[in-house]
């Protein structure tokens, strides 16, 4: 239960206390008295609005009965990580999409804490051994604005990233493949991506029975950028009343987006 809220100025500490004297064997599963030994702990949880939050709480161990010497488990955090899984979940998101350099801006951590989540939250998430992904969306994310890329590999049904490689190239996408294992990528069944020739080229090589289906985002993105440069030699070519009007046009177009945006969010509550 909580015992107390203490506010530091950029960062709070939440303190936990038991309401059982006794604590949960790892090993046998029973119910035991806890020993005199107690390890206070302090580790990362979720920010509280702007400030870093820590939960603050002890470790117990079991009294000896059944060989088992360590501490007790909690279900919010592994056994010696100093964040919550809430956290290293987040921490592991924002590692999927955004530079290190970004995550730990983001999250108040430094590098080699993001990178140490970042790796163990992803054995944890996903393992390629267990899974047989029929249907993958893959993804390229650009970071350092633009000057380098990911490959994020989602698993479409369980609506999860599943393998993030550096890079963007063929042999990025074979790596996939090869720890995925060939039985398994023969038997892929759609690959969702972009049109991107070397992911198209992998693709072909490690699963030709896909099916390949270049999502709707980038196909829109494509196009749109196909749009955007007609009405740039449209405007261009132009003169002073026609721009007055194309500009309002465009103004036009971009307030009814908005408003679908707007629209759209709504529908999602
Ligand atoms: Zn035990």
């Amino acid at each position: 239960m909580l015992s107390g809220v203490m506010d530091y100025g950029d960062h709070i500490v939440v303190s936990l206390r038991k309401t059982h004297k006794t604590t949960r064997c790892p090993t046998c599963g029973r119910r035991i008295r806890a020993s005199k030994e107690s390890y206070p702990r302090i580790i990362r949880d979720l920010d509280i609005g702007p400030k870093q939050a820590y939960l603050s709480h002890y470790k117990d161990k079991p009294d000896r009965h059944c060989g088992y010497r360590g501490y007790e488990r909690l279900d919010f955090a592994e056994q010696y990580s100093r964040a919550t899984i809430r956290f290293e979940e987040y921490v592991y998101r924002l590692c999927l999409n955004l530079p290190l350099k970004s995550v730990c801006e983001i999250a108040g951590i430094d590098w080699k804490a993001a990178k140490n989540i970042d790796i163990h939250t992803q054995k944890r998430i996903e393992d390629l051994r267990n899974i047989s992904p029929k249907r993958i969306g893959v993804d390229e994310i650009a970071y350092e604005k633009g000057h380098h890329y990911l490959t994020v590999v989602r698993d479409i049904d369980l609506g999860k990233a599943i393998w993030v490689g550096l890079d963007r190239k063929s042999a990025t996408l074979d790596m996939f493949f090869e720890d995925l294992g060939s039985e398994k990528s023969a038997l892929m069944e759609i690959v969702v991506m972009d049109m991107w020739d070397p992911y198209i080229l992998s693709v072909r090589i490690n699963c030709p029975k896909a099916e390949m289906v270049f999502d709707e985002f980038h196909v829109i993105k494509k196009i749109t950028g196909a749009l955007d440069k007609v009405r740039k030699t449209e405007f261009a070519d132009a003169d002073d009343d026609e721009r007055k009007l194309m500009k309002h046009k465009r103004f036009l177009m971009l307030k009814r987006r908005k408003r679908l945006d707007h629209e759209e969010l709504e529908t999602h509550d």
